[in-house]
């Protein structure tokens, strides 16, 4: 009996192990479905990087297409911790925009990857979650550019259009904010792989802080400017990753690109970054790819 009752024990941890360990996982849910980028081969490219940390249990909600029945997307966003978009469109049913709006002020974690920064110009509580964006017919009314002053970063009112990219080229990325949880262990500069350098980003750029950012140099058709592209905003108790890299799979491939993207997403569900920073991380001088 003894024999039995222990071998009916061992059956039952085995059993309990495996949702357990589930439950450990971090829910995330990547949103798609309309983008002027490839979305149906960068979301599985965004999924497979966060799921190979081994801690997040990452689901996709693909809204309908453009100008499709859009009354219907109501995804559960109360099932999950952080909700990464790469959705670039059409505007959200009034009842999801204040499901989504309530999942980040609650406390929970909102990642905004690439042109998810130029989605939703009319709407308030995203542009503030955003912290800036672009394109979208974005100025002056939108809010400030953010600028690098003497060391600072400052609003800036000077009226113009909000978003524009020169040529796509590897950029040097600089660290701002080195203690910041999502920044701890990467070096002060890094090669990023080719992608478009998002520049003249405009919002209303509150509760920002840019965690590193890149020279857009007027020789590539840039700015001129050290423009913001991995930052971080509090809205009400929620925490948002905003990175504005990740064109198309080369720049997604970068490890700078997935290494900021799994740490800005575990800090952005639960505030804090456990991951080591990989050995091939990039350096100033070397782009590092991933396979
Ligand atoms: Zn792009």
């Amino acid at each position: 009996m003894i024999h039995q009752a222990k071998a009916m024990l061992g059956f039952v941890l085995l059993v309990l192990s495996i949702p357990l360990a589930d439950a450990a996982a971090i829910k995330a849910l990547i949103i798609d479905g309309q983008n002027n980028h490839d979305w149906k081969t960068t979301t599985p490219l965004l999924k497979k990087i966060l799921e190979e940390t081994g801690m997040f249990a990452v689901d996709v909600a693909t809204a309908p297409p453009a100008k499709g029945d859009m009354s219907s997307f109501k995804p559960d966003f109360a099932a999950y911790r952080v909700i990464v978009s790469n959705y670039n469109g059409e505007a959200w049913p009034k009842e999801t925009q204040e499901a989504f709006e309530k999942f980040v002020r609650d406390g929970r974690g909102f990642v905004s990857v690439h042109a998810a920064d130029n989605s939703f110009p009319e709407w308030a509580a995203y542009n503030e979650m955003i912290g800036v964006g672009g394109w979208g017919n974005r100025n002056e009314k939108s809010g400030p550019y953010l600028r690098l002053r003497n060391g600072k970063w400052v609003t800036d009112p000077t009226p113009g259009s909000g978003g524009s990219h020169g040529a796509q080229h590897a950029f040097v990325v600089q660290t701002h904010e080195p203690s910041h949880p999502i920044m701890l262990g990467l070096p002060a500069e890094w090669l990023h792989s080719k992608d478009e350098l998002y520049d003249r980003l405009r919002g209303p750029a509150k509760n920002v802080t840019v965690l590193a950012s890149a020279h857009a140099t007027k020789e590539t058709r840039g700015s001129g400017e050290h423009e913001p592209l991995l930052m971080t905003i509090s809205y009400g108790q929620g925490r948002v990753f905003h990175t504005a890299l990740g064109h198309a799979t080369e720049a997604i491939r970068c490890v700078g690109f997935a290494t900021t993207l799994q740490r800005g997403t575990e800090w952005a569900a639960t505030g804090a970054v456990t991951q080591q920073v990989p050995a091939n991380f990039p350096t100033a001088d070397k782009v590092s790819l991933r396979p």
